[in-house]
């Protein structure tokens, strides 16, 4: 018998003849391809979380917290801006949260908006919501001005609306006086996407929640919190945004054990954002040594650069894999997205592509 495929089963016909997405995960010496954080959570950090962890072990036969409510009291603490635990919500990575997102406020029959080229994942949440996607493209620089963002906006009256910045894969930040605008000019939710804030030298968008029920910004463990693997996202809004997430999110979605390791690295957000500037110092640099090679880079607020251009990029990313150095092929003509790395990552890197052949 022949073993059944996908399109045997009564899937959805919206599904039919997709594949997942996902950033290759191969096991090479440097890798530079997912914007996480290169330094390993400081042993402060990992001792304080193994401890944290063991103490929630002992409840594991009770379910966690569903309202997650110290979790939430101590990222608004973080985030600051007289924020409180009613305005912030928590899942299982920005993923999750920007999914529930659309599962409230998306839905058959309505459409999310997204500026392109941007992260993949806004299109696919939209798919498996049911929610249509429509996407507005970038400035032929890609970068984003506020007359054709609201353009698109007015065009094209989305329910919801993603403004990333810094954006991913362009590195480029979106000014916060465009972020008003676009709110002036939405009739539904404005969700700014600020994964990698921490990276930025822009203000955040967060001063403009008084007052503006529709705005969402959300935020994540994954980049510069060096939580990838833990697998936390976050968001703040109007508590009434929060209280229309409860109604789609699953009870009990974040597990007591992510809810202690979040706690930890909050504890420990100083020694972890020290990091940081060092990670801008080290784009600073890999940008000079590209741009010293003859390359164009997009300036980059954020921890990776947007670098080409390349007649054909995927045969570029494919030679600097040879060398044991894996870089993204964000699918964006001639252009290849790295994330910046320890040091001697970055230097395997810029020997890397000072050797390969560019054409
Ligand atoms: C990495 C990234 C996220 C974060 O995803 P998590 O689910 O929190 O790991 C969100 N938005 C953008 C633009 C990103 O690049």
């Amino acid at each position: 018998m022949t073993p059944p495929e996908l399109n045997d089963l009564p899937i959805r016909d919206d599904l039919r003849g997709l594949s997942p997405y996902g950033a290759p995960q191969l096991d090479v010496p440097v890798r530079l391809n997912t914007n996480e954080n290169p330094y390993h959570p400081p042993d402060a950090l990992v001792a304080d979380l193994a401890q944290a962890v063991a103490a929630a072990a002992t409840t594991l036969n009770r379910y966690p917290d569903r309202e997650a409510r110290e979790l939430r009291d101590a990222l608004a603490a973080y985030l600051g801006h007289g924020l409180t635990g009613d305005q912030l919500w928590a899942a299982n990575g920005s993923n999750e949260v920007l999914q529930q997102v659309l599962q409230a406020f998306g839905g058959p029959g309505r459409r999310a908006m997204g500026f392109e080229p941007s992260y993949a994942m806004y299109r696919l949440y939209s798919l498996a919501t049911a929610t249509g996607w429509v996407a507005a493209d970038a400035e032929p620089d890609y970068t984003f001005t506020e007359g054709h963002m609201v353009a698109a906006v007015e065009r094209e009256r989305p329910d919801v609306v993603f403004v990333t910045r810094p954006n991913n894969p362009t590195g480029s930040s979106v000014a916060l006086g465009v972020v008003r605008a676009i709110y002036e000019a939405a009739p539904g939710m404005v969700v700014v996407d600020e994964a990698y804030q921490e990276f930025s030298a822009e203000r955040s968008a967060l001063e403009l929640l008084p007052g503006r029920p529709r705005l969402i910004v959300s935020r994540t463990m994954s980049k510069a919190f060096a939580l990838a693997g833990g697998r936390v996202g976050y968001l703040a809004a109007d508590p009434v945004v929060v209280d229309a997430l409860r109604l789609v999110r699953l009870p009990y979605h974040l597990s007591s054990l992510t809810q202690a390791a979040a706690l930890a690295a909050l504890r420990h957000s100083d020694a972890t954002l020290a990091d940081v500037k060092r990670l801008i110092d080290e784009r600073e640099r890999v940008s000079s040594g590209l741009r010293a090679l003859g390359l164009t880079v997009v300036p980059s607020d954020s921890n990776f650069l947007l670098y080409g251009r390349f007649p054909d990029q995927s045969a570029v990313w494919q030679r600097l894999l040879e060398r044991g150095v894996l870089v993204r092929d964000v699918h964006v003509a001639g252009w290849l997205r790295v994330t910046i790395g320890l040091p001697h990552e970055n230097d395997t890197f810029l020997a890397a592509m000072a050797a390969v052949d560019r054409g």
